[in-house]
């Protein structure tokens, strides 16, 4: 295998390089926060195309900053070193973007204060498709969602994965393919890893940021694309567990699911049980604008081969 490259505290250095102590406070108590960014391969344009890389940098830093962490580079340094990173692996294919900054002091003790051992690095990986499935059963997980005043899921903190984890694996071990959150006043907030649509008598409802979701990147793409290109109108409300069950559809959104139909929840088919329109057209849409097909959206994408 060729040799692999990451960012690691302002330098670009073969990955074998680098390694995380057991005495690591990120490994013992989850003291990090990342972020999850794709570059797209198009065929058409032989070129590898950065998505939304600011927007992403932007909630990085942001997570940065709740928790504590130092970022000494603004966002668009960060993806000026992404696009360097891309360039150094030298990937044509569609790639997962990982940028984790946290807290490598080795001493025993729970503190996120001093910026000493602060770490910020970046790897990469290739990625098609996040998972096999085309369309998803999902649960309703018996694990609530974290709040923002427990341990904040707006902040993609890494400690907060637990929960995602918890949830996935509850859902998969009942047979599930993923799991749905509900958050502590009982309303539908978001997948472990994605956020959730539902479309009913000709809107999109999604949950509001005050439901303790993660305000994601493709849901605000999502609802631009829904209002923009398909003229439909979006509200960010509540959701109720059984207005999943009665939805005409049911979707997630995310940078690793991209746009994914939602066919069953509880064991209850949603309408037909087959994927649904409006989020076959809105996934086909996705796919257009991180694949450079569609002029109007061209600005969200950063060339890394630069043709
Ligand atoms: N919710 C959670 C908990 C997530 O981890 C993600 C993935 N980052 C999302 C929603 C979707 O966010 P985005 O569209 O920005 O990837």
């Amino acid at each position: 295998m060729d040799k692999s490259y990451v960012f690691y505290n302002g330098e670009i250095v073969e990955e074998e390089k680098v390694s995380v102590s057991i005495r690591s406070r990120v490994v013992n108590y989850g003291l990090g926060v990342f972020e999850g960014i794709r570059a797209y391969w198009s065929d058409e344009d032989q070129e590898l195309y950065g998505f939304k890389l600011i927007e992403h940098y932007k909630r990085f830093l942001q997570s940065a900053k709740v928790v504590n962490l130092k970022i000494d580079y603004t966002a668009e340094e960060l993806a000026d070193f992404t696009i360097e990173l891309l360039r150094k692996n030298g990937y044509k294919q569609t790639t997962y973007i990982r940028p984790i900054a946290y807290k490598d002091t080795k001493t025993v003790g729970v503190s996120i204060e001093g910026h000493e051992d602060d770490v910020v690095a970046i790897y990469l990986q290739p990625m098609g498709k996040y998972m096999e499935q085309e369309e998803f059963r999902v649960k309703v997980s018996s694990w609530v969602r974290i709040a923002d005043n427990m341990l904040p899921p707006r902040t993609k903190a890494t400690a907060g994965y637990l929960n995602s984890a918890l949830a996935s694996l509850e859902a998969k071990r009942a047979g599930y393919d993923e799991a749905v959150l509900l958050n502590r006043n009982g309303y539908v907030c978001e997948g472990p890893g994605e956020n959730i649509f539902i479309y009913k008598k000709g809107k999109l409802i999604t949950p509001p940021a005050s439901d303790d979701i993660l305000e994601g990147i493709t849901r605000d793409v999502v609802m631009q694309l829904a209002r923009e290109e398909l003229g439909i109108e979006c509200v960010e409300k509540s959701i109720a567990r059984t207005e999943l069950y009665n939805a005409d559809e049911v979707f997630f959104s995310g940078t690793a699911m991209e746009v994914a139909p939602v066919v069953e929840v509880d064991g209850i088919k949603v309408a037909d049980g087959k994927s649904g329109e409006v989020c076959m057209k809105l996934k086909e849409l996705f796919a257009d604008i991180t694949h450079g097909r569609n002029e109007k959206y061209k600005d969200s994408l950063r060339p890394v081969y630069g043709k």
